[in-house]
């Protein structure tokens, strides 16, 4: 086919040869949707990257407001001198287009927005020269102003949004092209070429309507997951997951550089009598409100340590470059301004304490988990201290002169029972703890247990040596159980007791059921048990099935078991669960038996072999009042 060369390079007044307003029409889109890509580069650089950095944050401003300025004003030059003709007006949409595109751009300051439309008015000017008493020029000018004043005030509901955006600078558009004089910056104007400049526009702002909107969309769903992953949900403290990313590499920065680190273990006091009280929603809204708290306080001192919650009613508090005796003070007032707070719980409002270990690093701490265990003890020791304390290296620094309630703890064993004989003989010694709680005059015993491994251990050790028990459980909180270094500790325990014939670790909050299949070799190579706790028989069911390969006990206890029947489900004593567990040679032991009713229970309905409660085993615990 025969090309017209002359037809391509149109005689002035002449429109675009309809191929090259289709090439001049994509070569334009194209540059919008990269010039914008830049644009918000820069943006973000400007906005995110470098908020907290004044004079590079503000170069960066200066750099995309005197940037588009340039661009804009020298495209429309080489419109203009360069092709005197309709083959500009790629050029001049070009040039319009990086002038008018900042106008919509999020966070500037009135100033600079004025600046951008000094450059939009200025490029509009020439090419009204010689017709500035025109009508069309006032009409152009007075809709650029409406435009201008529209924009500022509603950007933001403008921005992402397409049809909005496209009408807006649709109006710009037709302003500009509609409204040109005669002859206009090189060009001789007819309706034909200033639709052909028009329609070029309205490609280019198309473009840019939809990227913006997916580039939007695209950085709400990252801040999202960004949320998600980093933060927990109910109470905004970091997450589990931040803490275990932070603690390594504030570890790994502190040894690099010789610099101290501390860490504060703190948790909660008898915050299962808030849930018991106030339901488990109370429970929630005062460690939300324990959070918030805790959040200010640090920072108040700066903001340089940071909270994680670690666990339910568990929270961490990480302070880098700060020895014991810089991070004690701001931890005293962590723990002095949750005691003198009120924390809502539904409609009520309750006072808590907190008690807190505070350690700093050590040369002989060899990883993050020595300085946590170290702090999870200090933290024990708090506790021991009657709670509402803390302990800073092992030493127990809170004021004597403020009031403490008499909160004793002690460790102790039950026994679990097999049924099968008679009379009953006990199996396995549990590891457990009571915790005296003054206000109501009486022993209680809590429900997750968290003793530091040791303090377990050593009591193990005792019982070896003063009675005949050979057969242990122990109580392992999901930290303490994923800690790479646990199994390999229990094993040198258990082989320095050589009347240890049995050890099991029980855990009665459940980590991931994929978190324990991948640890659970580790207790098997030392051949060390894995028994789960406080399992629901309804929600927990399908983990359980997923367990029961690689767990060697399950512990039920026996109310929950009756509510689930009752409920008209149940999991214990259905006859495909016991061949599964069965199969795979799991114990069940139903726990919690207290009286004559829940032992017959236990026994006709459950079919249950391995029994554990009060009604078998009652401890002899002294009494205060
Ligand atoms: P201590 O002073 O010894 O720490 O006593 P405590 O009652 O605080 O300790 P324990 O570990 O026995 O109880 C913690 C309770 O926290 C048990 C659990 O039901 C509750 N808990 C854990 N996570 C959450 C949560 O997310 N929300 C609520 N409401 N309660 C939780
Ligand atoms: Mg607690
Ligand atoms: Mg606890």
């Amino acid at each position: 086919m025969e090309m017209d060369f002359r037809a391509v390079v149109p005689p002035s007044g002449a429109p675009l040869n309809l191929w090259v307003w289709v090439a001049q029409l994509l070569i334009t889109t194209v540059f919008a949707t990269g010039f914008i890509t830049y644009y918000q580069q820069a943006w973000h650089m400007a906005f995110e990257t470098y908020r907290d950095r004044p004079v590079i944050s503000g170069s960066i401003r200066c750099g995309m407001l005197v940037g588009a300025i340039v661009v804009g004003i020298a495209l429309h030059m080489v419109g203009w001198l360069v092709f005197a003709n309709a083959s500009g007006l790629m050029f001049h949409n070009l040039g319009l287009f990086a002038l008018t595109f900042p106008l919509m751009v999020e966070g500037e300051s009135i100033m600079e927005y004025l600046v951008q439309v000094v450059g939009v008015v200025y490029v509009w000017n020439m090419h009204h020269m010689g017709y500035f008493n025109s009508p069309q020029y006032v009409v152009s000018m007075v809709v650029l102003a409406v435009m201008v004043y529209v924009m500022w005030r509603y950007k933001g509901a403008i921005r992402y949004h397409v049809e909005r955006n496209v009408a807006v600078f649709a109006v710009i558009g037709i302003s500009f092209w509609a409204l040109l004089p005669h002859h206009s910056a090189g060009l001789t104007m007819n309706p034909l070429i200033a639709v052909q400049g028009f329609t070029m526009y309205l490609g280019m702002v198309i473009a840019t309507a939809y990227f913006l909107r997916a580039d939007h969309r695209a950085s709400v769903r990252n801040q999202e997951n960004d949320q998600t992953a980093h933060f927990d949900s109910l109470t905004n403290a970091k997450s589990y997951a931040t803490y275990k990313e932070d603690v390594t590499a504030a570890f790994a920065q502190a040894e690099a550089q010789g610099q101290p680190l501390s860490m504060a273990a703190v948790d909660i006091d008898y915050f299962k009598q808030i849930n018991d009280h106030y339901g488990h929603l109370g429970g929630d809204d005062v460690l939300v409100g324990i959070a918030r708290q805790l959040s200010a306080v640090l920072a108040r001192h700066g903001g340089r340590a940071a909270l994680y919650r670690t666990g339910g009613e568990e929270f961490n508090v990480l302070l880098p470059g700060m020895d014991a005796q810089t991070a004690r003070p701001i931890v005293e007032d962590c723990w002095r301004s949750v005691r003198q707070s009120h924390f809502a719980s539904g409609v009520n409002v309750v006072q808590v304490t907190i008690s807190a270990g505070v350690v700093d690093m050590v040369a002989t701490d060899n990883n993050i988990e020595d300085l946590y265990r170290r702090a999870d003890e200090s933290l024990y020791q708090s506790k021991h201290h009657g709670r509402d304390t803390i302990t800073v290296n092992g030493q127990t620094v809170t004021s004597a002169t403020e009031h403490r309630p008499v909160a004793i703890r002690t460790i102790l064993t039950q026994r679990v029972y097999d049924t099968r004989t008679n009379p009953l003989v006990p199996t396995h010694d549990e590891v457990i703890l009571a915790t005296y709680e003054e206000a109501y005059d009486r022993w209680d015993f809590p429900e997750h247990v968290h003793l530091p491994l040791s303090a377990q251990l050593d009591y193990i050790s005792t019982v070896l040596a003063e009675c005949g028990s050979r057969r242990f459980i122990m109580n392992l909180t999901p930290h303490q159980f994923l800690d790479p270094g646990t199994p390999d500790y229990l094993a040198r325990f258990k082989a320095s007791q050589p009347q240890l014939d049995v050890l099991v670790v029980e855990l009665d909050d459940l980590p991931e059921a994929d978190q324990i299949i991948r640890v659970a070799p580790r207790y098997r190579h030392f051949d060390l048990r894995i028994e789960l706790d406080n399992l629901d028989p309804i929600k927990d069911a399908e983990v359980i099935r997923a367990l029961l390969p690689t767990v060697d006990g399950l512990k039920f206890d026996v109310n929950r078991v009756r509510r689930a029947a009752e409920s008209g489900q149940k999991l214990v004593g259905k006859a495909d669960f016991r061949q599964a567990v069965a199969r795979y040679n799991v114990s069940v032991v139903v726990n919690g038996i207290d009286n004559s009713q829940d032992a017959a229970y236990a026994q006709e309905v459950l079919d249950a072999r391995y029994v554990q409660g009060y009604y078998y085993d009652r401890p002899e615990l002294p009494r205060f009042a």
